[in-house]
């Protein structure tokens, strides 16, 4: 059919017209500008690698075949993180772009407008984005006070949607802390649905289902290497019965892992120690930054099992200490804006011991 050229048909018209109410409505993804600044904003690893390591991998780089496509299925990748993230045999392995692009494969696989996805409040944002972005329905069940989980009315949540996926945090975003593990057994038990367990905070926290990954059937378990220190490589893992991960692995696009994400992954993963000992300084100054938090008379801050700690502060106060911090060169995330339960919130990442003083020194000024 030829196209009939109205001039009275404006671009906004076209735009209402072709693109989904519900992806009008969102707002993209925002990432604030870094520049210059000290970044307390993104739960990333603040170290770098040793100069030997950085050489080492440069000189492999070398040999990566950047005129090839990469192995669609990351097969030597997969093997080094069943060892390093103690992958159980009786599990399969899907590995995504990040862990988000996990979530958005789970749920175009799924979607469906009548099916619902369940989660909690508050939880990562990204749950609710992708679920609006399959076109399916949200429903989130309020976390109590203390942010831990309401879990009798999440199981009447369960009754009444039944839903197709539940999304767990488990350490949560943007509260830091971990479930009882016995509540989320009880939600993996009554789910006829499949349950996500997100493990992006794992490396922090003193507790994982990745055990259970391969025996309940509608257990799923999600990893990152994001927060390890590898966030610039964007890759997540999935383990579950290799039953479900088939399913997921048709709407994989063929080449989602590219040859320096693959390659660099797994020379990573040879020097897990050094990633490892990272690890642990973080969740040591973590411990320190939430004590120098605690001191803070006007501030409640949340006990966290991740690299990142949450903070109440005096009403009404938050935005304005996120701004002087960003004045003076810091720059943290303001939860506030979201509004609930998440009011005058505002979280830090646990940076390296100079950064973390910086911020605590800033803060003293502020108040
Ligand atoms: N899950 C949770 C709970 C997160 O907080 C994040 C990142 N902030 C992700 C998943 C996504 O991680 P990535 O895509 O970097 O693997």
């Amino acid at each position: 059919m030829k196209k009939n050229i109205d001039d009275s048909v404006t671009l906004s018209d076209s735009i209402s017209r072709w693109i989904r109410p519900e992806i009008r409505a969102l707002k993209a993804y925002h990432v604030p500008p870094a520049t210059n600044c000290i970044k307390l904003d993104a739960m990333e690893n603040p170290y770098q690698w040793p100069e030997s390591m950085v050489d080492e991998w440069l000189e492999l780089v070398k040999e990566v075949e950047l005129n090839r496509y990469p192995d669609p299925s990351a097969r030597v990748l997969k093997e080094s993180l069943r060892q390093t993230m103690s992958v159980p045999e009786s599990a399969e392995i899907l590995l995504g772009n990040g862990s988000d692009e996990l979530i958005q494969m789970i749920l175009m696989a799924v979607a469906d407008k009548e099916k619902t996805v369940l989660s909690v409040e508050p939880s990562f944002v990204m749950y609710d984005m992708v679920t609006t972005y399959a076109g399916m329905r949200y429903v989130s069940v309020p976390l109590n006070d203390d942010f831990s989980l309401d879990v009798g009315t999440f199981l009447k949540a369960i009754e009444e949607h039944n839903p197709a996926i539940i999304f767990i945090a488990y350490p949560n975003n943007p509260t830091g802390n971990l479930f009882d593990r016995n509540d989320l057994q009880k939600i993996i038990d009554t789910a006829t649905g499949l349950v996500v367990i997100d493990e992006a905070y794992h490396a922090f926290a003193d507790d994982s289902f990745m055990n259970e990954a391969g025996s309940a059937d509608n257990l799923l378990v999600m990893r990152t290497v994001s927060k390890m220190g590898l966030a610039g490589l964007r890759l997540g893992l999935l383990a579950g019965k290799p039953e479900w991960l088939a399913e997921f692995d048709k709407v994989r696009l063929p080449y989602n892992l590219n040859v320096l994400t693959q390659a660099t992954a797994q020379f990573a993963l040879r020097h897990q120690s050094v990633l490892d000992k990272q690890t642990t300084i973080i969740c040591n100054t973590r411990n320190e930054l939430f004590n120098e938090l605690c001191n803070i008379e006007s501030f409640q801050v949340y006990p966290s099992q991740a690299n990142f700690i949450l903070f109440r502060t005096a009403v009404g106060k938050a935005t304005d200490i996120f701004n002087k911090l960003k004045d003076a060169g810091i720059l943290i995330k303001n939860l506030s804006p979201i509004g609930g339960a998440l009011e005058d919130c505002l979280r830090v990442t646990v940076g390296m011991p100079e950064e973390n003083k910086k911020f605590l020194d800033a803060l003293h000024e502020i108040l």
